[in-house]
């Protein structure tokens, strides 16, 4: 490729629009332009770079038994209804009607399409495993797309579908899978971590994210640096709370008064208390019937945890009406003392002494509250996000916390969809079973702006090797002088001959121009061809990622190319 000819229109000035690096620079180096809030267009370098990322998973999935395939991105509502999930989804799901009024989405994830497409052919557990993916947009409104493509409505997905005759099966598609994923995000140059992970709307039972950690990441997570324990806040468990040695005497419990103060942090100031005293109480609305919940006050409910505890399909915060109804007071006041609705408290609240909550009376908390004595919760249970400074679930020792960006998740279904939607195969003694599933996701788009995430300096992206738009850039310092334009178009046929990604910079541009946008764009390797050098036969050879520099002869450059390249790819 000539630089000349080139669609890639690249940015000095930092686009207002992106807050994150991987954004800026997608941006900038003129991979992509914005078509609409959270869709996005991909140029020329963009695509190449997908292309590459593309052709490792695909190596890898094909390794690892499964076969590519595509499906519809355009879904008829019939199939989401068979599995329940047409009106689960909610807003987040792109919805359309065809000119006869009939339902369609697009795509948000295939399960049901998949679920449906095997279940018509595939009949007997000879067929059996089966491994199917695909790589294809896939949309998703959300509700405040940003964050370039990390979060937006149209996005570029590799999904696959596993299906086996049992759980053992299975779990060896998982861990095949699992195996797989490390070694893909390893080869685009990724460091990704997995951890345990709440299986949200795809459901089953079992699930791991491959986190990239980052301080932009979207994800909080929780590890023991002792034994390897990694979660997603959402789903990491947390442990009961050991009684204090020493407890306090219980005191009397008595009435105050607290005009105006309504929240932990305006409670804990008038009182001189610490938030871990206050026990709060949180009234929900679970399937249509008041809950109040229990934490103490240095915590907050984790609602993925709640809405698993309570078994319920929708759960919001109570309104002020419903509040006033159930404490008989307004907002701010609510406790534990006197309350007749079922209460769940977490784990936080069975230690605290002498607590202090609302009076479920305006202008009033209760002060000396103690469990049992005081208030029984219905159940006590796990039902806080976890954090920094808790203790690890496996070992005891005291997690730490990350951020992350979550860039492929893997999913342990079992048969939750091949039950409603009828999908069985006959058994080796002939009787029909459904089949075991597994889903596993790998968010293509999102890791490129991940690999850049992790890869890039103040002067623009540095493109691990393997998934580079281009391995190297040859730039003539001036294109127009006769001896530099001949050497350097030799070096770039000599490359190109020899199977290397190279693009010649031939643009009648300043050095300067030239080589910032080489830096701007990322190619791993630059070769200046420059008057200094070539008077000895040789040419400048510089490396994106350490910025060093090397004077290699002309005569071999296809050899000291070859060797650089796999140096600094491994
Ligand atoms: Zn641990």
């Amino acid at each position: 490729m000539r630089a000349s000819q080139l669609y890639a229109p690249t940015l000095r000035e930092v686009p207002a629009e992106a807050e994150l690096v991987s954004h800026q620079y997608m941006l900038r180096a003129g991979l992509m332009r914005k078509s609409a809030s959270g869709v996005y267009s991909y140029l020329p370098l963009g695509v190449r770079v997908l292309h590459k990322i593309m052709a490792i998973i695909r190596e890898e999935l094909d390794q690892a038994g499964a076969q590519e395939i595509m499906l519809p991105i355009v879904q008829p509502a019939e199939l989401w209804q068979e599995s329940g999930r047409w009106n689960e989804y909610g807003p987040e799901m792109f919805r359309l009607l065809d000119r006869h009024q009939r339902q369609f989405c697009l795509g948000p994830t295939h399960e049901e399409i998949i679920t449906a497409l095997v279940r018509t052919d595939v009949r007997s557990y000879k067929q059996l495993p089966l491994r199917l993916y695909q790589i294809q947009n896939k949309y998703r409104d959300e509700i405040r797309p940003r964050f370039g493509v990390i979060r937006s409505r149209e996005f570029i997905m590799k999904d696959l579908y596993s299906f086996d005759r049992d759980e053992s099966g299975a779990q060896a598609s998982y861990q095949a899978m699992y195996d797989a994923y490390t070694r893909i995000f390893a080869r685009c140059g990724l460091k990704a971590h997995p951890v345990e992970a709440d299986t949200g709307a795809i459901g089953g039972d079992q699930s791991h994210e491959f986190m990239v950690l980052g301080d932009a990441g979207e994800d909080l997570i929780v590890f023991c640096p002792h034994c390897g324990y990694a979660a997603n806040v959402e789903r990491a468990e947390c442990v009961p709370y050991d009684p204090d040695e020493e407890s306090a005497a219980l005191a009397k419990l008595e009435k105050i008064a607290t005009p105006g103060i309504t929240t932990v942090e305006e409670l804990t100031k008038r009182l001189q208390i610490e938030p871990g005293q206050v026990i709060k109480t949180m009234i929900y609305i679970a399937d249509g019937k008041p809950v109040a919940v229990l934490i103490s006050g240095n915590h907050d409910v984790n609602e993925i945890k709640l809405k698993r505890a309570l078994n319920c399909d929708q759960l919001e915060l109570a309104d002020a009406q419903t509040i006033a109804t159930v404490t008989n007071a307004p907002v701010g006041f609510a406790g534990p003392v006197g309350l007749t609705i079922p209460i769940f408290a977490d784990y936080s609240v069975t230690t605290v002494v002498n607590g202090v909550s609302g009076a479920n009376k305006k202008d009033y908390h209760l002060r000396n509250v103690n469990i049992n004595r005081d208030y029984t919760p219905t159940q006590i249970l796990d039902l806080r996000e976890a954090r920094a400074g808790e203790r690890c679930v496996r070992c005891g020792q005291i997690l730490e916390e990350a951020r992350g960006t979550e860039v492929g998740q893997v999913f342990y279904l079992g048969t939750k969809y091949s039950q409603p939607m009828k999908a069985v195969f006959l058994d080796q003694e002939g009787q029909e079973r459904p089949f075991v599933m597994g889903c596993y996701g790998i968010g293509v788009s999102r890791t490129m702006a991940a690999i850049i995430e992790q890869h890039h300096d103040e002067d623009g992206i540095r493109w691990p090797v393997s998934v580079a738009p281009y391995s190297v850039i040859v730039v003539p310092i001036s294109y127009k002088d006769e001896e530099q334009r001949s050497v350097a178009e030799h070096i770039y046929k000599t490359l190109t001959s020899a199977g290397i990604d190279a693009i010649l910079d031939d643009r009648d541009e300043r050095p300067g121009v030239k080589f910032k946008d080489a830096d701007l764009i990322g190619y791993p390797l630059r070769i200046t061809v420059g008057p200094k050098h070539l008077v000895d036969g040789n040419v400048e050879l510089r490396l994106r990622s350490s910025k060093e520099q090397f004077v290699v002869p002309i005569a071999e450059i296809d050899n000291q190319v070859s060797t650089f390249l796999n140096r600094i790819g491994e």
